[in-house]
Order: structure tokens, then sequence, then C-alpha cells
């Protein structure tokens, strides 16, 4: 039996809360992937009379080189099974169809506010993207986490972090930056509260502040 392809043909609410946030994909010109995981690319295509298309056809897109490259059928033999089975396919190969990719590796600035950072690990080419604005810091942290336990025992991965060694070091590297500059970290995957503020505490990492919003 054919294993079953991860959250394949979903149907949410994802454009309708964009269009009620006051946003048409029509005016949507970046679109940033922090990494080429299933969850995180999903929306970057929408099937129209059988074809995948940009759901956003007059956007740019922000992948990393590293995980561009990592997660092609045409250089990967390791996908089949997987969770990333067929999302380069779906959700990215159209992209490229349409001329639509950026790919970018180390460092990049959008602007002089929003700048992507290499932080492998998760996957070779996971990033993070940091805010910084009149004064104010935020760290919007792809998977760096998955739950606020990897803050207190940042030594600890999710099961789909690639590089165990490489995923703990970048946790502890962009916890301790956040740490120091009070940054805003906003995981891609905390329910409730879904952003918080760190701290040192001793060698390891405590919550000191959560954000005063909830997520949708
Ligand atoms: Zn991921």
């Amino acid at each position: 039996m054919a294993a079953a392809r991860v959250r394949d043909h979903l149907s949410l609410d994802y454009l309708g809360n964009l269009a009620r946030a006051g946003v048409r994909p029509a005016d949507v010109d970046l679109v940033v992937n922090t990494h080429l995981h299933v969850d995180h690319v999903g929306w970057n295509t929408r099937l129209v009379d059988g074809d995948w298309v940009p759901t956003f056809p007059n956007a740019t897109y922000l992948m990393p080189r590293p995980d561009f490259l990592f997660w092609d059928p045409a250089n990967n033999d390791n996908l089949a099974g997987g969770v990333n089975e067929n999302v380069f396919a779906d959700s990215v190969a159209p992209v490229r169809a349409a001329g639509q990719i950026q790919l970018w590796e180390g460092s990049h600035a959008i602007d002089e506010h929003l700048r992507l950072e290499a932080a492998p690990g998760h996957t070779p080419g996971s990033s993070v993207l940091k805010l910084d604005s009149g004064g104010s810091r935020a760290l919007f942290a792809g998977d760096l986490i998955h739950t606020p336990l990897q803050v207190l025992e940042a030594g600890h991965n999710s099961c789909f972090c690639e590089d165990p060694g490489i995923a703990v070091a970048t946790r502890r590297r962009l916890l301790s930056w956040a740490a120091d500059h009070q940054a805003l970290v906003l995981p891609a995957h905390l329910s409730g509260p879904g952003a918080l503020e760190v701290e040192h505490r001793g060698d390891a990492f405590a919550i000191s502040r959560w954000a005063p919003f909830t997520r949708l």
C-alpha cells in the first residue's frame, strides 16, 4: 500500500484569513520560506484546473539554497516514504517553473529592517528572519524550536531535525542572541501564546515573558 502523503490536499481557510487581514494574493510581493519542510511551503502553490501554480503570482519567493538543493528529488534518493515526499514537486517546482524563486545562502538583507540568516541543523538550509526596527527586535525562528521545552532544554531536538548536533548548536546560538538583545522569539509551531522572550539562566535559558497575544 502506498504511504499517505503527509498533509496532502488539506482544505484550510488560509486565503480567507489573508483576505480578512486585507491582503489579496496578487498584492503579495515577497514570500519567505524559512525552510522547505512540507508544513512550511504548502501555500506556495494552489491547485488550479489540475495544475499546481504559484498562489502569489506577483511575489518573489525567497528560499535557502541548501534546502532547495537538498529537497530536490533530482539530488536526493532518500525522500520516498519520508515526511517531505512529493513536496518539491507540488510546492517548489511550480514556483521555479514560473521563474519566481530567488535563492540565497549565508545571509540576505530584505531591507534595512529585515534580514534572513542561515540557521542550519533542522534542515540543511533552515533559516531565521531577524527584524530590527526602532530599537525593537524580533526573531521569526521557523523550526528552531517546536515547543517551549526546547528553551529550557536547548539540547533536545524534534524528530524532524536532520543534523542533531548542528541543530543544537544553532538553537543555543540563536537563543543566546535573543536573550542578549531582548528579542521577541516567534517560532512557527507554538500553540497558545505564540511568542516569548528568553533570558540566560546559568548555562541554560529560561522564558522571561510571553507575548501578550494569542495566535488564531
Ligand atoms: Zn521543519
